[in-house]
């Protein structure tokens, strides 16, 4: 059974859209994705497809050559891909597509001009880079430093764990321009791959999640004209906390999809599998782990209701309400996932099965986009 819609948030355009979405994961992401695992890549072809599907870019308007939809179009394209079997391998590499929302709200018309319509199609990938060696969670300590240089800034760093290294064609990069002034002193530019001074490194191997690359990124000398700086200078902070609310959402929706994708796996799964002389179904243990696991689902589904709910009241992803949804819904699809790979028993714990891939990927979850330490942290704060 498919994701539960709330029809009073999602009118008949959405779901005709969900439509489109969810047959082009089944056909042109979910046989392919084995494949991509072993390769560590996603190829282009794939991108190019979702661009002409419209499922790059949602909410870029015609102008800038986009889809055009609106937040709930993205909910919906976010559902849909959590739930997809392939979704749990591409995850990280198809979310860097929210960057067009940050370049819609931030980039110059310039900069507008030349990525987003080749974004749209698929043609630019881009890669968000944050995360250094030395600074994760911490942000404001990153140490990459961008120096006025003439009429250029001067790069030198490093990052790490960056998705979509090997295929990005263009890096949003997140340096201090004043080291002195800590989360006020960080601003973004945008680099491009064929830049002299970039280094890409080593493609780090990883638990889950293969076919979204990741690894690392150098910066020796790396000029770039001021006209690259994206965002106010001194104001990356800024942009980056307009998208997390988005992002911690819609991370905690892709946390849900794949809770259900592996509970509908599980019910299937067990209805089949035989033991002393009947389905693993007809235990009332396994019954019962299950009704607790619908009922963690249905609970999960219900908040990410109420913060839909109030985006449609409001016009903006509450930032307390998202940061619940990034804590709660990562670790209610932990609890998920762990029963689902053991209802399966040995089955569970083999690539070939999707609930193993589901297992590993979604171990990312709590701890990208906002450890969920980092959660609790802030949701204590404003308390
Ligand atoms: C598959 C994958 C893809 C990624 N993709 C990208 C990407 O595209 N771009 C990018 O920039 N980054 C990316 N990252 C990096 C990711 O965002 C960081 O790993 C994450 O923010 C955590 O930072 P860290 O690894 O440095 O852990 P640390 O910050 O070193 O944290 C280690 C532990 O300490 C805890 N901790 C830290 N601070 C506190 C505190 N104040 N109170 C209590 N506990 C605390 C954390 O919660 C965690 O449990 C990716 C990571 C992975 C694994």
């Amino acid at each position: 059974m498919p994701l539960k819609v709330d029809p009073d948030i999602f009118s008949h355009e959405h779901e005709v859209f969900r439509r489109t979405v969810r047959h082009f994961f089944e056909t042109e992401a979910d046989p392919h994705v084995e494949q991509w695992d072993e390769a560590h890549a996603i190829p282009r072809s794939f991108w190019l497809k979702a661009g002409e599907a419209g499922i790059l870019g949602i909410g870029v308007p015609e102008e800038y050559g986009g889809p055009g939809g609106d937040f709930l179009d993205r909910v919906v394209m976010t559902q849909e891909m959590g739930y997809s079997i392939a979704g749990a391998s591409i995850g990280p590499a198809f979310q860097r597509d929210q960057m067009c929302e940050q370049l819609m709200d931030f980039g110059t018309e310039q900069q507008k001009r030349t990525w987003l319509p080749k974004m749209v199609k698929g043609e630019c990938l881009l890669a968000f880079t944050v995360t250094e060696p030395d600074s994760g969670s911490d942000l404001a300590s990153i140490r990459t430093s961008a120096v006025r240089d003439g009429d250029d800034y001067v790069i030198n760093g490093a990052k790490t764990y960056i998705s979509g290294i090997a295929d990005a064609d263009l890096f949003m990069v997140a340096c201090k321009t004043d080291p002195a002034a800590g989360s006020r002193g960080i601003s973004i530019f945008l680099v491009e791959r064929d830049t002299p001074g970039l280094g890409i490194g080593r493609v780090l191997k990883k638990m889950g999640c293969h076919a979204s690359n990741n690894g690392e990124l150098h910066f020796e000398n790396l000029r770039v004209p001021a006209a690259n700086l994206f965002g106010p200078l001194n104001g990356g902070f800024k942009v980056l906390a307009k998208s997390l609310n988005r992002d911690r959402l819609m991370w905690g929706i892709i946390a849900h999809g794949a809770a259900t994708r592996a509970f509908d796996l599980t019910v299937e799964f067990v209805k089949n599998r035989k033991a002393f002389g009947q389905t693993i179904f007809d235990f009332q243990n396994t019954q019962f782990k299950l009704a607790d696991l619908k009922a963690d689902l249905d609970v999960g589904q219900a908040y990410i209701d109420r913060c839909l709910r109030t985006y449609l009241r409001t016009g903006e992803v509450d930032m307390g309400e998202a940061t619940v949804a990034k804590l709660w819904l990562p670790e209610m699809e932990g609890r998920v996932l762990d029963q689902c790979v053991q209802l399966h028993g040995g089955a569970g714990y083999m690539h070939e099965y999707p609930v193993s891939r589901l297992f590993t990927a979604g171990r990312l979850h709590r701890i990208f986009a906002g450890t969920a330490e980092i959660m609790r942290l802030q949701i204590g704060r404003a308390l």
